[in-house]
């Protein structure tokens, strides 16, 4: 037998369709009486060369899920690939290495160097790395994202849109495999997010990217060409095409089954102990403090985005706009703190 029909029988073809996969995806924290399972024996696909969104009540797993997958964090069972190289069980060093080849990074509070001007944070990752990056695609991205007259200005002297674009730009300019987006909307005010949705979603259908985002906002989730729904670790429904109105009405049954279960009191000692304390939060966030996201319909082919005037078109005026606002400011979830994993060099 060939080689490649060697590889056909053995499935590689089909597993290389996939971007990232999970077989048995398991993660506990901590243990005995006070362990948390934060992913319950997780199968996932990310098809390659789409925008996939991943929702769940806070503390249903989201963030977990997008670190082991992006081999953030480390697994307690099961397996994970990147494309077709098992990422679990790499030793540190190959998995640094092969983080910042091959994925890139957006959290919530953009982790920028407040030092570095845009361009010098954009290439940041590939200047560690002793990587020169392809001009003509650091340049399409740089247009794409409106940000070639930003180009020297620091992260204060940028909104908030304008450096979570920067920080797009930065995961998209060593042309990643794979790029993972943690809440990147949710320290933006919904025209900002907007931008930003948008851009990610040019860059799956125009640049041929896979996009990965944790949202709680089903405007946000709308975006994206399918939706994962977690569930207490688990992948309990997924959702292609989804608008927000039918990510929304997914969301409420979370808050049915939740409040079912816990005015049976059946929720287990152990496993609840990070998720019962803020039942609204993963779905409340569509409704409650940011109402227009959730109902605003087609956002997809808001027209203007690329034109909207800057919001700080002086950088001389940037000095009193505390940019980044609430850095970490998801205590929920994003606890484990993981903020420049995206543009680290070796660290060992
Ligand atoms: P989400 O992103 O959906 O809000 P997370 O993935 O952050 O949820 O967390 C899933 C569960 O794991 C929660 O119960 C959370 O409290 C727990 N958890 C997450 N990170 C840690 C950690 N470093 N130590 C202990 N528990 C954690
Ligand atoms: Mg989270």
């Amino acid at each position: 037998m060939s080689t490649a029909a060697a590889e056909h029988a053995l499935g590689r073809t089909g597993a290389e369709e996939s971007a990232a996969r999970a077989r048995g995806l398991t993660k506990a924290y901590g243990s005995g009486e006070t362990a948390v399972l934060a992913l319950d024996s997780v199968d996932v696909d990310i098809a390659r060369g789409r925008f996939t969104a991943v929702m769940g009540p806070s503390g249903s797993g989201k963030s977990t899920l997008m670190h082991c997958l992006a081999g953030l964090d480390s697994v307690s069972a099961g397996q994970v690939w990147l494309g077709d190289t098992e990422i679990t069980g790499l030793k540190d060093r190959e998995l640094t290495r092969l983080r910042r080849d091959r994925i890139g990074f957006m959290f919530q509070s953009f982790n920028l160097i407040p030092t570095l001007n845009a361009a010098e944070n954009i290439t940041l990752p590939m200047d560690i790395a002793g990587q020169k990056p392809d001009e003509k695609w650091l340049n399409q991205v740089i247009d794409q994202l409106g940000l070639r007259d930003r180009l020297k200005h620091r992260p204060a002297q940028l909104s908030g849109g304008q450096q979570q674009r920067v920080a797009c730009a930065r995961a998209l300019a060593s042309r990643p495999e794979l790029i993972f987006a943690d809440e990147p909307t949710g320290n933006l005010d919904s025209r900002a997010g907007l931008e930003v949705l948008g851009f990610l979603r040019d860059a799956v259908d125009e640049l041929g990217q896979t996009v990965v985002m944790v949202t709680h906002d089903p405007g946000a989730a709308a975006h994206a060409d399918l939706v994962l729904f977690l569930g207490d670790g688990r992948i309990v429904d997924e959702m292609a095409r989804p608008t927000a109105d039918a990510v929304l009405e997914r969301m409420k049954r979370f808050d049915t089954i939740r409040g079912a279960s816990e005015s049976e009191g059946d929720s287990g000692p152990g496993l609840d102990s990070g998720r019962g304390s803020e039942p609204e939060r993963g779905s409340d966030s569509g409704r409650g403090s940011e109402p227009e996201r959730g109902s605003e319909p087609e956002r997809r082919s808001e027209p203007e985005r690329r034109s909207e005037p800057e919001r700080v078109s002086d950088p001389s005026s940037g000095s009193d706009r505390t940019s980044v606002p609430e850095q970490g400011g998801d205590q929920s979830s994003d606890h484990k703190s993981v903020p420049d994993q995206g543009i680290a060099p070796d660290r060992d």
